[in-house]
């Protein structure tokens, strides 16, 4: 081995949540773990998003998504403890609930179908008629029609558990290189693989975790790779401390807002496919702010903060990457986790860490990249 080469257990490619969660989930040992990321930490996606963890709210059917979804929320109250421990910062996990809203007699009627499908899947949801919203939330618009109430669907705030993560792992044995992007992966004779990095040198590791978000096409890795695009996001904040209702709210098609802990509001998002562009348009915006007219127009009076745009991971089924390469084992996808990749993490961390470990997974079989092959 040359002196530009250095040699590891497991790289992970992508200090975004999903990387950091791998990392979090291995950390204990007893591997050589080394983090690599090409630029700021969650740059992509995960310092963009909403961070709303509700799994119900986010699926159109059941099935192994919403098992996984369900699953990793299930998980996020230990994950933030653990983390907070570790980094001394708070993530803001809140239990608030969500309220998906209808208002218009077509989407209550959706609303409706949505209800008979959903309404045995989770603890304690209820539909709410318009005289009981009115009662309980008089700070949505008359207009809202209908909704169902997920009273154990949650938000977090992404930036600051990234944040935590991140300095969590730096008092753990993972080393961690940023600045760094991976070029190219190629394999080795015995299975082990070689990544070459855009400063010229080379690492070698036995098992290389692939979490590039939406930039997985962008590297020159072993053929098959499946498809992964980026999909958009434009968002903004307004500020309003005395916010009273404490609920995240959807609305149709998918615009939504957060009230966060801190006295902002998030409101949300659009989904466009426009290659690797991080704007915001006028249009764009105009998508979620129009309809909150009709949901709670108290919004649009108050002092817009921030506006920003980020890249969602996607599949074309939608569905995440998770599981080795169809041909080289040792390489592994942990990618493609579109609108929920917040929701995700725990249970992503989890389960990839113990693939590493040599565990065999069945449950990660819906998602293995073998599906695009
Ligand atoms: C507007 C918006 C709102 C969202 N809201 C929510 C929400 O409310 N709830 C939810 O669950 N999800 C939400 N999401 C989706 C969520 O943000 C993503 O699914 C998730 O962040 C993906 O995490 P990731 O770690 O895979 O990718 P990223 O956060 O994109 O991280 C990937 C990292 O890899 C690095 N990288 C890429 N290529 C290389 C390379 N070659 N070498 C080294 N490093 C590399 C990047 O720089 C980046 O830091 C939202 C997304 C957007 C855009």
């Amino acid at each position: 081995m040359d002196s530009r080469t250095t040699e590891w257990d497991i790289v992970i490619v992508g200090a975004g949540i999903i990387g950091c969660s791998i990392a979090w989930h291995l950390r204990k040992g007893p591997f050589r773990v080394l983090l690599v990321e090409r630029s700021e930490p969650g740059g992509l996606a995960t310092n963009a998003a909403a961070g709303i963890l509700g799994p119900l709210n986010e699926t159109s059917g059941p099935g192994p998504l919403l098992d996984l979804m369900q699953e990793s929320l299930a998980l996020y109250p230990s994950f933030v403890d653990d983390v907070q421990k570790a980094s001394g910062l708070s993530a803001d996990l809140v239990s608030s609930g969500i309220l998906s809203v209808a208002t218009s007699p077509e989407e209550l009627k959706s609303l409706t179908a949505r209800w008979q499908w959903q309404q045995s899947r989770g603890k304690g949801l209820s539909f709410l008629h318009s005289d009981e919203i009115r009662k309980e939330f008089p700070d949505l618009s008359p207009s809202v029609l209908g909704a169902i109430h997920y009273p154990h669907e949650s938000h977090v705030f992404a930036p600051r558990l990234l944040k935590g993560l991140l300095g969590g792992l730096s008092r753990t044995s993972v080393s961690f290189r940023s600045g760094t992007s991976i070029r190219k992966i190629r394999p080795e004779g015995n299975g082990d693989l070689t990544a070459e990095t855009s400063h010229g040198d080379r690492i070698r590791s036995r098992k290389i975790v692939l979490t590039p978000g939406a930039y997985l096409n962008e590297m020159e890795i072993p053929s098959p790779v499946p498809p992964v695009i980026p999909a958009n996001g434009q968002i903004l904040s307004v500020r309003i401390p005395d916010f009273p209702l404490r609920k995240v709210v959807f609305y149709p098609e998918k615009g939504y807002f957060v009230p966060k802990l801190d006295g902002t509001v998030v409101i949300g998002a659009t989904e466009e496919t426009v290659g690797f562009q991080t704007r915001v348009t006028p249009r764009g915006i105009m998508e979620f702010l129009a309809p909150l007219e009709h949901v709670c127009p108290r919004l649009l009076d108050a002092p817009l903060q921030l506006t920003w745009s980020g890249l969602r991971p996607k599949t074309p089924d939608g569905l995440p990457l998770l599981g080795p390469h169809p041909l080289h084992s040792n390489l592994i996808f942990a990618t493609g986790h579109y609108r929920n990749g917040i929701l995700l993490a725990p249970v992503t961390g989890q389960k990839i860490a113990a693939l590493l470990q040599g565990k065999d997974l069945d449950d990660l079989r819906p998602f293995s990249p073998d599906r695009f092959v």
